[in-house]
């Protein structure tokens, strides 16, 4: 499936192509303290696969529990998340963030990761009261 991505500003684009079957969450704390959310969306994208259309992002290198290092890969002037890529000399695996591309309605996650540190109001989201605006 060909996607395309942008920050909130525009400053950085980007096209991939990807499996929709191969899309999850994470409730890991390093996606919820990244993305500023409960949970993270991502799609893996292989190297050859994604294009950077537009701009150029800025890079945080975050070194995870495995001792793996990821570039996690950001818009310089809003600030918006828009993916991972690998650092030097590791896999091809681009790890595309779903709320950044144009198709994220279609992209239902087939899984959950890191359950164990999910929030635990996250289950109850179907009773907290709902507003369709502001
Ligand atoms: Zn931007
Ligand atoms: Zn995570």
């Amino acid at each position: 499936m060909d996607v395309n991505g942008s920050c909130h500003c525009g400053d950085v684009q980007f096209e991939a192509q990807i499996d929709p079957k191969r899309v999850g969450l994470c409730h890991c704390t390093d996606c919820q303290i990244f993305a500023s959310a409960p949970f993270r969306t991502s799609a893996l994208v292989l190297g050859d696969q994604f294009r950077l259309v537009r701009g150029e992002p800025t890079t945080y290198v975050k070194t995870a529990q495995s001792g793996n290092q990821r570039n996690l890969v950001f818009c310089s002037r809003c600030g918006t998340h828009l993916y991972a890529s690998p650092a030097s000399g590791e896999s091809t695996i681009y790890s595309v963030r779903v709320g950044v591309l144009a198709q994220r309605a279609e992209l239902r996650p087939v899984a959950q990761l890191w359950c164990q540190s999910e929030l635990p109001w996250l289950s109850s989201l179907p009773e907290i009261r709902r507003i369709s605006e502001q």
